[in-house]
């Protein structure tokens, strides 16, 4: 598929909005489809950042370039707010070598948090499946002492995605070869680990002129790994959240309601800088009226996961409804953990996740392959004005886009919605049950 055209934008705005709704609505829906800086943005941060591991050197600069932009676009304000992050982890050296039964080189990626091997490991090549525990079981003693190749399906769907994540803990490493008969293979790999450390979210805001005191987020991650250059996860939606930013600064009225733009840190580490958020800010949450996530590159949106609210499908719908021509009316119930609205839900925030199609996102997730060319520069167009029209619209109507849930009624979304297998799967469930995650009332 060919993207990132930056020659045919030039889309008939108008023509794609059928209902007046808001005229705010309107102009932001209309401007994200003109020539903005969006593009240009995204540009710097994959080629001239580049991919950005939280606690990288690349990271602080990505944070450093996030704060100069929001300052740019003219917020009222921008902090940035450190958090904790509780492990370390960066890859240094992954090598590895075919020796038998023909020498040549293999193109290696150490997996997040794996160990390093000290000095290069030579061993037999054993094709361990799928990587499960039945499947290492089978090799029997064929396993004592060798490397083990698992393979992965190619990930087309989330639920794919999600399969990959309940099977990942016990794979270590893989190599793109299929293991027929006597391979030995030698394999290096050098990785830093470290203790707790602290990193920052970039939190921008446009204070509101009636209830300042309540907050409409709209937030994605800034963070990557550092294979490729995080332009699908998540550059493309960092730069949206600036964008979105420079929208409603430029429609020159202030929203009812403060909106915050907040783009996190140590997402791919385990959500980090949204639970740091979440607790920083927790006497706050009574108050944030809702949090909008962006987190699948530059999919097309059909709406938005209710993360187990349908209380909110109704309000949705009516701050959708003069964006009728976006086609984003379709708002499954299911409720995601996996990115930074997780810490929101666990408080009961009202919290929106954008429901992106998965087919152009997943080839490239956490690959070499994810980097600017692979931006569908249209579609992330289409999720600017679709973000900016809909934060507009939550922080301005003149009600309240949902409650906040009581700690009992999270409860029981988590067993509704199965999230708390999720949890349990995931090894989130005692931080739930122990009130370390989820500011909770
Ligand atoms: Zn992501």
């Amino acid at each position: 598929m060919l993207r990132y055209r930056f020659g045919s934008i030039l889309l008939a705005a108008a023509a794609l909005l059928c209902r007046a709704g808001d005229d705010a609505q309107q102009r932001l829906a209309g401007r994200a489809f003109s020539a903005t800086p969006l593009l240009a943005d995204l540009e710097e941060l994959c080629d001239r950042i580049g991919g950005r591991p939280t606690g990288s050197p690349e990271c602080e600069r990505a944070i450093e370039w996030a704060a100069a932009k929001f300052k740019a676009a003219g917020v009222d304000t921008v902090a940035l707010e450190s958090f904790p992050v509780p492990q370390a982890w960066a890859a240094e050296t992954a090598e590895a070598e075919c020796l038998a039964p023909e020498k040549f080189p293999l193109r290696i990626a150490a997996a997040p948090f794996s160990a390093s091997t000290g000095a290069a490991l030579e061993a037999p090549l054993v094709d361990a499946g799928d990587g499960s525990p039945q499947a290492i079981a089978a090799l029997g003693d064929r396993a004592r002492g060798a490397i083990a190749l698992v393979t992965s399906r190619e990930m087309k769907t989330l639920d794919d995605l999600f399969d990959e994540y309940f099977r990942s803990g016990p794979m270590l490493a893989a190599a793109r070869l299929a293991a027929q008969g006597a391979v030995r293979v030698r394999l290096r790999l050098v990785n830093r680990t470290g203790g707790p450390f602290e990193s920052r979210n970039v939190v921008a805001e446009i204070r509101g002129r009636e209830r300042p005191e309540e907050v409409v987020l709209l937030g994605a991650h800034l963070d990557s790994w550092e294979l490729g250059t995080g332009a699908e996860d998540n550059g493309a939606n960092a730069a949206m959240v600036i964008d979105a930013a420079r929208a409603i600064h430029e429609l020159q009225r202030k929203p009812r309601r403060t909106i915050r733009f907040v783009l996190f840190t140590g997402e791919e580490q385990g959500m980090w800088g949204s639970a740091g958020y979440v607790l920083r800010h927790a006497s706050e949450m009574d108050r944030h009226v809702a949090a909008v996530v962006f987190d699948m590159g530059s999919g097309r949106t059909s709406g938005f996961f209710l993360n187990g609210r349908e209380d909110l499908r109704q309000p949705l719908a009516q701050a959708l409804a003069g964006l009728s021509g976006l086609d984003a009316a379709q708002n499954p119930p299911d409720a995601i953990d996996g990115t930074d609205n997780f810490d929101f839900l666990l408080s009961g925030v009202p919290n929106l996740v954008a429901n992106q199609e998965a087919a152009p996102y997943l080839p490239d997730y956490h690959a070499e392959s994810d980097t600017l060319d692979r931006v569908n520069a249209r579609e992330l167009k289409a999720n600017a004005a679709l973000a900016s029209a809909l934060v507009w619209w939550l922080a301005e109507s003149p009600e309240r886009f949902g409650r906040r849930l009581s700690r009992a009624e999270v409860e029981k979304l988590l067993a509704d919605t199965k999230l708390d297998v999720q949890m349990r799967a995931f090894g989130q469930w005692d931080d739930w049950q122990s009130r370390r995650r989820g500011a909770s009332r």
